[in-house]
């Protein structure tokens, strides 16, 4: 990881969490899906005597974009301070496995948002995933895609998103550390946009806890080599 990613990826992850004392998160383990061909891991990482603001992020719901995936397992390395911290770094196990965006047996997670418990296996993930934003009051969601081209240059292509929930508070710590990575980021096309249009039934930012209502952060391409990519990823999304 070169330096400059590093520090983006520190730093701007302390602007979601508030740097207090000394580390005491706990850290335990969820399986969704389980007793599935598509069960996968979450991590959990907390400091219980305060464990606010939650953030989840996903990765690996399009199996073709690896370095999403990548990216959010790095993050589960990540020392925090304060809040809660979930990370589901390979939300279609078997897509990613196979290298392509989805099985056809699976359908697409990311058009199956908000999710129902027995329907498809692309919608039982995401209620699932609906399932912990719920339950851990999740205040800002970080899906990590890759796309063909920067949000900036090209309005249709989507990457990495931010998806703060609808209110004050959230809305602020994802403007944050937004306002901070876009001053680290040189290129004005590699800088974050806020999206106002409405985005897609069914994904993620239909319905990460709140559909229709999340305020989207966008930025991300897939021109570059897939370490770089991860590198941005985690940097840019965390
Ligand atoms: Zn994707």
């Amino acid at each position: 990881m070169r330096l400059w990613s590093r520090k983006q990826f520190l730093l701007l992850f302390f602007s979601f969490f508030c740097v207090i004392s000394v580390c005491r998160a706990a850290e335990y383990e969820e399986v969704i899906m389980d007793g599935t061909v598509y069960k996968t891991a979450v991590y959990i990482r907390t400091v219980p005597e305060n464990p606010r603001p939650a953030v989840l992020i996903t990765g690996g719901v399009h199996g073709s974009e690896p370095a999403g995936a990548a990216a959010a397992e790095k993050m589960r390395a990540v020392e925090i301070k304060a809040g809660t911290l979930i990370v589901v770094p390979r939300v279609n196990n078997l897509a990613l496995k196979a290298n392509r965006r989805t099985l056809p047996e699976i359908e697409d997670v990311n058009r199956a948002y908000p999710g129902r418990k027995n329907g498809t296996p692309a919608e039982r993930i995401a209620f699932e995933i609906t399932g912990l934003i719920r339950r851990y009051n999740v205040s800002v969601v970080i899906d990590m895609h890759e796309a063909l081209d920067f949000t900036y240059m090209d309005k249709r292509s989507l990457g990495q998103s931010i998806l703060p929930a609808v209110n004050p508070q959230s809305r602020a710590l994802a403007e944050k550390a937004i306002a901070y990575i876009n001053t680290t980021l040189q290129k004005p096309h590699e800088k974050f946009v806020v999206k106002r249009s409405g985005p897609v039934a069914g994904s993620t930012a239909f319905s990460a806890g709140s559909p229709f209502q999340r305020r989207r952060f966008h930025s991300g391409n897939k021109q570059k080599t897939a370490a770089e990519r991860t590198d941005q990823a985690a940097c840019d999304d965390s």
